[in-house]
């Protein structure tokens, strides 16, 4: 029999009907020979009530209770689901994370897991249990209730699949699949049979949140294949492995991540000289702000612009930091921007094509779309544009890689 880690999201468990027939499919499994292990997330909206009902009380609550809060939403799903499941005649126990003993360091509202415990569910399995495990949440070595992040329940069942070495983790959700791009923003957007970890993990980085970057490194880590599957609707879905697709051809790109997350921070009039790019980061690195592209012009006036972007988030706090290193290096002004979007092509096809990044500046040019900063690493390029020209943008790199037309030889699968 083999073992199998099915995990529910949010809109999936988001009502008593909906918990109801996430039973049916799990009984199904069960009757035709599966172990299964389940996580489920929260219902649909609410971890965001319950982050909006602590800030009704303080602006910034202290990480550990935001977490022993948050927390909470998984543990109703799995309990609501266990009893579904036992109403089926399916015999089913619910635990939480500390309960599985899911230990993570101590990092609030974005815990690593580091161990998980396998003995009580595997003794559980051998004795005919399905096991509902609450996904986004762990303990740490003192015993205090952690989280793992936004979307963080993929991240537990990858990384129960992993520890419980199951054939396949399936991610169940409201998409059947990984699309070529986010399908509620392209209508042409299309499924893919297939994606290697090294490509989700660069989708998923640059802004495709169908899966939780920390559950792709999970999963390429220790080679869990993933799939992603619609809760409701059957079908193939997508299988997220090592290996790149050997029927075919490998397309140059697998597809188009974006994200409007970030804002950029320029600081014009900065002397050119040894030491001034760290002169400007390091306190911004000091101040635990990650800083995403980096772009420093040529020097006029042996003075330069050095433009960097950040976490809409930490914009505010960036700039406070800025303004002070301004004043210390004698740079002419501070000027930043929220209304930017980061667009990315991705696609391990890359390292034998010469030419996508002049196919994807082409394309933007033809649109009439100005490319404010460009990065790249070896399977993606990512371009800062306006953010209202991020939907344009999208769908004329989409249609310009031909990424709505199907591939040839892909076989259905
Ligand atoms: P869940 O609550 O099940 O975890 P999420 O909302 O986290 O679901 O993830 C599913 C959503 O991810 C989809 O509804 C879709 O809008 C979005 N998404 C973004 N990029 C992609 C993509 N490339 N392929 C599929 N879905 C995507
Ligand atoms: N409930 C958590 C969230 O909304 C975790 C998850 O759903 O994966 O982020
Ligand atoms: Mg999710």
């Amino acid at each position: 029999m083999s073992l199998i880690v099915q995990k529910f999201g949010g809109t999936s468990v988001g009502s008593i009907e909906r918990i109801e027939q996430v039973a049916d499919k799990v009984a199904g499994f069960r009757q035709n020979g599966h172990d299964v292990v389940v996580v489920v997330s929260a219902m649909s909206g609410e971890t965001n009530r319950l982050i909006a009902l602590a800030h009704e009380i303080q602006e910034r609550p202290v990480p550990r209770e935001m977490d022993v809060l948050v927390s909470t939403g998984e543990q109703v799903t799995t309990a609501l689901l266990a009893m579904a499941l036992n109403k089926r005649g399916v015999k089913a126990k619910s635990y939480n994370g500390s309960q599985v003993r899911i230990l993570t360091d101590d990092a609030h509202t974005k815990a690593r897991i580091k161990e998980i415990d396998d003995q009580r569910l595997h003794a559980d399995l051998n004795e005919g249990y399905t096991i509902v495990v609450a996904g986004f949440q762990g303990v740490d070595e003192k015993g205090n209730i952690t989280t793992l992040g936004r979307g963080g329940s993929d991240t537990t069942a990858v990384a129960l699949a992993a520890a419980l070495k199951a054939e396949e983790c399936q991610i169940y959700t409201d998409v059947d699949g990984v699309y070529t791009t986010d399908p509620r923003v392209v209508d042409g957007a299309r499924r893919l049979s297939r994606i290697t970890f090294e490509e989700m993990l660069e989708m998923a980085s640059m802004g495709s949140k169908v899966l939780q970057i920390r559950a792709v490194e999970f999963a390429g880590k220790y080679n869990v294949p993933v799939r992603v599957l619609h809760s409701f609707q059957d079908g193939p879905g997508t299988l997220i492995s090592m290996e790149e697709n050997s029927e075919m051809e490998t397309p140059t790109i697998a597809g188009i991540a974006f994200n409007r997350d970030e804002a950029k921070l320029t600081i014009a009039g900065v002397p050119d000289m040894p030491g001034i790019a760290h002169h400007i980061l390091g306190p911004i690195g000091d101040a635990n702000i990650e800083v995403d592209v980096i772009v420093q012009n040529v020097s006029h006036d042996n003075t330069t612009d050095f433009t960097f972007t950040v976490g809409r988030n930490d914009l505010p706090r960036a700039q406070e930091v800025l303004e002070k290193v301004a004043k210390e290096i004698n740079a002419r002004e501070v000027e930043s921007d929220s209304k930017i979007a980061k667009v990315s092509v991705v696609g391990v096809g890359m390292r034998s094509h010469a030419g996508v990044a002049s196919q994807m500046f082409k394309a933007l040019a033809e649109v009439g779309i100005n490319i404010q900063m460009i990065t790249t690493s070896e399977i993606k390029i990512s371009v800062i544009i306006e953010e209202k020209f991020l939907e344009l943008a999208v769908r004329s790199l989409h249609s310009s890689f031909e990424l709505d037309k199907e591939p040839v030889n892909e076989n259905a699968a």
